[in-house]
């Protein structure tokens, strides 16, 4: 049985009634909201706030489509979501603590307030993961990345550290070195855990050094990265002077805790969807990097989000066994 213990105390009359709402105001939500609003469904955006969200905190995007500048996440998220409240989307700054997606209406109990909701769309992002490297915190989006595909071209004739032992780590220090004068993959174990013809690839490269056994003990800087503290195992520490830091040593952890398991997930935690994005739970959505997907992107939590607003709008308008648009 679920509790709701970390609810606020509130009467039935205070409680807000809303056709959809959305947890999570990155790309994900704030896309979602723009159509479900845009279909005359009265929508609220709860948020943490606008710079918590991988979005958010992005120092530099420069390849989301149709924004040719360079802006910050922060910006780009501004516009995205100032395009959802001129279509009527209400936003609250606020954290979501749990919610009872059983009962009709949803209800959602957020620090400062309670909602109800016809449906809900669940776009917390990823940003869960514990950070355990001393800077690497301070450094999000100054140099410390989890994402090259993102990044990599910001470091062009840099050198660069990856620090891994996994498929993530070898991927990403492939891409980098696209761009970078060098790539240092540090591999915490005595050797890569990942295919031997991938080793070979690497041991060839002429851009990549792998160092076994090298543990990243701390990412260094003033403004931006300057430099990555390293250590073998038992060894005395160095310094690598290298300008980013692209950490995959825990992997990032979906933001789903409010949940309390009432959306069922895979064996791997991963929440199910459909195509539509609906999870198990109906009515319940979920979109964005929320979901194990492979490719983390704002582009793509925008289109998951476009998705799942306009199953949302069949669905709440007694259409919901209609062929999709799509197909
Ligand atoms: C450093 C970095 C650089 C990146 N660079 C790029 C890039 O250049 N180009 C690109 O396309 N992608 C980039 N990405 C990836 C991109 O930012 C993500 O794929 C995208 O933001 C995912 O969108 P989302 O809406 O799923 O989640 P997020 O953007 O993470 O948004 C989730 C939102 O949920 C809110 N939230 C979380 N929990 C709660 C709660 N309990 N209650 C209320 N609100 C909550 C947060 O405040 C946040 O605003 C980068 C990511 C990082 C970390």
């Amino acid at each position: 049985m679920v509790s709701f213990n970390l609810a606020p105390a509130e009467s039935e009359s205070q409680t807000r009634a809303y056709d959809v709402i959305v947890i999570g105001g990155g790309p994900g939500g704030a896309s979602a909201a723009i159509y479900t609003s845009r279909a005359t469904l009265k929508t609220l955006v709860i948020d943490k706030g606008l710079s918590a969200g991988a979005l958010g905190l992005t120092h530099k995007i420069a390849n989301y489509p149709g924004v040719a500048q360079e802006v910050t996440g922060a910006e780009l998220l501004q516009t995205m979501r100032d395009q959802a409240k001129m279509f009527g989307t209400e936003f609250v700054q606020d954290k979501v603590l749990s919610v009872d997606l059983a009962s009709d209406p949803k209800v959602i109990f957020a620090s400062e307030g309670t909602y109800t909701a016809r449906a809900v769309v669940l776009a917390t992002g990823s940003m869960g993961r514990a950070t355990g490297v001393k800077g690497e915190a301070e450094f999000l989006g100054r140099g410390v990345s989890y994402c090259a595909t993102c990044d990599g071209a910001f470091f062009k004739g840099l050198d660069v550290a990856v620090a891994g032992n996994n498929d993530e780590a070898v991927e990403e220090a492939l891409h980098l070195a696209k761009f970078a004068r060098k790539v240092y993959l540090l591999v915490p174990t005595p050797g890569l855990k990942v295919a031997a013809d991938l080793i070979n690839v690497l041991d060839e490269h002429p851009v990549i050094e792998v160092r076994n056994g090298i543990r990243l003990r701390e990412i260094l800087g003033e403004q931006l990265v300057s430099g990555v503290r390293i250590a073998p195992r038992n060894g005395e520490e160095s310094v690598l002077p290298v300008r980013g830091a692209f950490v995959y040593l825990q992997g990032s952890k979906p933001i789903t805790d409010f949940l309390q398991g009432q959306v069922p997930t895979n064996e791997g935690g991963c929440l199910i969807v459909d195509e539509q994005y609906q999870t198990q739970v109906p009515g319940v959505f979920a979109v964005g990097d929320l979901l194990c997907n492979h490719i983390k992107q704002a582009v793509v939590a925008a289109a998951d989000g476009v998705i799942s607003a306009m199953a949302i709008e069949r669905q709440l308008s007694g259409r919901a066994t209609l062929r999709p648009d799509w197909s």
